[in-house]
């Protein structure tokens, strides 16, 4: 399975760090030749939508990453250690889901710190991936992700879920948009995940038809 991960375009200087957040897997997304993409799942744990979403993923045998905020969380310890005992990696998606660039970087500081520390006890291991809210990131933002190890991930497929396209509509978009290393975005963290969860399966089996595995990053 992937594992790795680099951040390519660190430049350090005197002048802001220089970074390509990561908006694909590394190494052009493939691994032992069969190429690979990734579904990951922001601003859960949701106590409904969030063990559906385990289900359909169980069922396909597929590992995501779920971005989770600091506020549900600690809301849902148990969900949130359930996330990481099923294989799948947690990252980091805020405490509060402001934007970033909205925080100064004392509060931004606090939350990311928050997070790690959570997560960190929740789940056995410290998070590595941070995405920011609504993908809103600057400099400042990027320096204090970087100075904790953590890696900032955008994402390269977005059908908009929260959007509530059909099922079926919301799995085309995914799959005409897949290439080797694309990172989709879909969303756990509201009360209503049912087209996100019905299109899953179609999903799962057309990229596995098109040749992809998936990974959690
Ligand atoms: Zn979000």
């Amino acid at each position: 399975m992937w594992r790795g991960v680099r951040i390519s375009g660190v430049a350090r200087r005197s002048a802001p760090v220089v970074v390509r957040h990561l908006w694909e897997l590394p190494d052009g997304g493939f691994e032992e030749d069969d190429p690979v993409v990734a579904l990951t799942f922001d601003d859960g744990p949701h106590p409904q939508s969030t063990p559906a979403v385990l289900d359909a993923l169980a069922a396909a045998g597929v590992a995501a990453t779920f971005f989770v905020t600091g506020d549900a969380a600690s809301g849902e310890p148990d969900l949130t250690r359930a996330l990481a005992d099923a294989g799948h990696t947690v990252g980091v998606h805020g405490w509060t889901h402001t934007r970033f660039t909205e925080l100064t970087a004392a509060a931004l500081d606090d939350e990311l710190d928050r997070c790690v520390s959570l997560l960190t006890a929740t789940t056995g291991a410290a998070p590595r991936y941070v995405r920011p809210p609504y993908g809103h990131i600057n400099a400042i933002a990027t320096e204090r992700i970087l100075v904790r190890q953590l890696v900032p991930v955008m994402w390269s497929v977005d059908p908009k879920d929260w959007r509530r396209p059909s099922p079926d509509a919301l799995a085309n978009h995914v799959l005409e948009h897949l290439a080797p290393g694309r990172i989709v975005i879909l969303h756990d963290g509201r009360s209503d995940a049912t087209i996100t969860v019905a299109a899953l399966p179609t999903i799962i089996d057309g990229a596995h038809e098109l040749g992809y595995q998936f990974v959690a990053l």
